[in-house]
């Protein structure tokens, strides 16, 4: 099925607003094992909306046009739709009704403008919209159809997900060609995104027909496989031996697949499989360690957890990290971090003791490290170990940076 997206509104081509309703539209799509061939933007502009239209039935069998059906003059989508096919505007009886009864209920005075809402382009078919005012529009131009929605993104999400979908999906079973799409996300981390490509371009190379897809999601790179067959059993049968070579040629880079799988998700995961408990110590990161792995459900089993001694006389009152190491060796040095892992992990008595020591920035540094150092402490089962890593970029991203190459550490210790 060929589709194509019209997305209406100055407010898109301003920069006001970025188009996250077409993203929505086209991973539905693609689970459905169909893509977008072309999106197109417009401003709110009659005869350019017209034009483009046009030209867009004429290539496609479906069009998805989404926004300025609103009540206001500058809601011209309607009225271009209607100039396009050729046909003049009729009021939609059933609409009106609903209108003035949803205008009554709520105690608003209804105006012309809003009975501008009611009017459609002759011939159309209006599917009613639950969530707002402006109905669903489907209508037919040669041999396309095309589906208008509101652009406010729950009334679009809602109809792209109950209505345009289900009606894709038959036009595509009708004509044949429809096929089965597996995703597969593989996600990694302290791989720069040029790295992680140059690693699996042999794989792409020698797969034509997996869809190979990379996305930065900082401090993550991910890489999605994709494949299109026309039974599930033959594309998860591409996918999982595709994915397995990806997965050789990644090593310990990779550290999860799928959506569910997030860094502090697999950490949990991991320490609850070998029935371990983890305490941290956070001075850099200021609590985001504690914040990663709060937030998830079930953390209590294995998160003891945490201290902030964000000031050098808390390392000491509370960990007990000798004054004079820190005075010798900085408080940014891998002897802190050591001392700091060792003594929340003997204070909390858990299995593991993780700790944070860094300049996060702008300012600070010293005379032996820069702003964006950051020391990792690990004390575990089976000792002490750590390591530095120097992060670039604003204090938010070197704090997020750290707490992710921490989690990491980690990870890679429980194997
Ligand atoms: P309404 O009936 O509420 O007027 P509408 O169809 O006229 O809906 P617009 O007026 O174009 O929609 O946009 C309504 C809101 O939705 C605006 O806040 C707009 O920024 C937002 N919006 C429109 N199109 C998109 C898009 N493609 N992606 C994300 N947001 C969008």
């Amino acid at each position: 099925v060929r589709i194509e997206v019209l997305c209406t509104g100055d407010e898109l081509l301003s920069g006001a607003t970025a188009d996250t309703n077409s993203p929505y539209f086209m991973d539905g799509l693609l689970a459905q094992g169909e893509r977008v061939s072309r999106a197109t933007i417009v401003g709110d502009d009659r005869d350019a909306i017209a034009r483009v239209f046009g030209e867009a039935c004429a290539r496609a069998d479906v069009v998805l046009v989404c926004g300025g059906l609103g009540p206001t003059s500058d809601d011209v989508t309607v009225e271009a739709l209607a100039q396009a096919m050729g046909v003049p505007l009729v009021e939609h009886a059933a609409t009106l009704a609903r209108l003035r009864a949803r205008f009554e209920r709520v105690g608003r005075t209804f105006s012309d403008n809003n009975a501008r809402q009611a009017r459609v382009p002759q011939g159309a078919q209006v599917v009613q919209n639950p969530v707002g005012t402006a109905p669903m529009l489907v209508l037919t131009l040669g041999g396309c159809t095309a589906f208008v929605v509101p652009g406010v993104p729950d009334e679009y999400r809602l109809l792209v997900q109950d209505e345009v979908l289900p009606r894709i999906a038959a036009v595509g079973s009708a004509s044949g060609t429809r096929n089965v799409v597996r995703v597969r996300l593989l996600r990694t981390i302290g791989l720069p995104e040029s790295h992680l490509d140059a690693k699996v371009r042999d794989i792409a190379r020698a797969h034509p027909e997996v869809g190979f897809a990379f996305r930065t999601v900082a401090p993550e790179n991910q890489l999605k496989l994709w494949v299109c067959a026309p039974s599930a059993e033959a594309a998860e049968r591409l996918l999982e031996q595709v994915a397995a070579q990806c997965a050789a040629a990644l090593g310990p880079h990779l550290f999860g697949q799928g959506e569910a799988a997030s860094l502090p998700q697999v950490v949990l995961t991991g320490l609850e499989a070998r029935g371990h408990t983890l305490a941290v110590a956070e001075s850099c990161t200021g609590g985001c360690l504690a914040e990663a792995l709060t937030a998830l459900p079930g953390a209590s089993k294995v998160f003891w957890g945490g201290v902030i001694p964000y000031e050098a006389r808390l390392k000491t009152a509370w960990l007990k990290v000798p004054a004079a190491l820190i005075d010798a060796q900085g408080a940014v040095s891998a002897p802190v971090a050591r001392a700091m892992a060792q003594a929340v992990r003997a204070s909390a008595g858990s299995d593991w003791g993780l700790s944070t020591t860094g300049y996060a920035g702008p300012g600070g540094g010293d005379a032996r490290e820069p702003v964006g150092a950051v020391y990792i402490g690990l004390c575990g089962p089976s000792g002490t170990s750590h390591e530095r890593h120097v992060f670039h970029g604003d204090r938010e991203r070197v704090r997020r940076f750290a707490a992710f190459a921490a989690l990491d550490a980690l990870r890679r210790h429980l194997g």
